[in-house]
């Protein structure tokens, strides 16, 4: 059974909606009497979901280009080819990144 890289990326991401899995909480912190968590875990479905729609887009993008990848450990910002100098988000030194090649 053949797949293509579209189909495989859209099963990901629509079985784990990461997003998603903050929305049982916003019930469960409202009724414990706890607005401003609840808020934050509304936050988080919507930051989340944000996420989950550029990833979506950088996998489907980068699926069939070649090269390594470099991930910033404090903050999860990628880099493609090689690492920065220092993280341009929290400037975290370049050496430290989480390399994928
Ligand atoms: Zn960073």
């Amino acid at each position: 059974m053949s797949v293509t890289v579209e189909e495989l990326v859209s099963a990901c991401f629509d079985e784990l909606q990461m997003g998603q899995r903050f929305v049982p909480y916003i019930r469960r912190a409202e009724e414990a009497g706890f607005p401003q968590l609840a808020k934050l875990f509304r936050v988080l479905v919507a930051s989340e979901t944000v996420r989950d729609t550029l990833l979506r887009q950088g996998l489907l993008h980068h699926a069939d280009l070649e090269g390594d990848y470099f991930v910033c450990p404090h903050c999860g910002l990628i880099f493609h080819f090689e690492h920065p100098d220092q993280c341009p988000v929290d400037e975290t030194p370049g050496a430290t990144f989480i390399a994928i090649r």
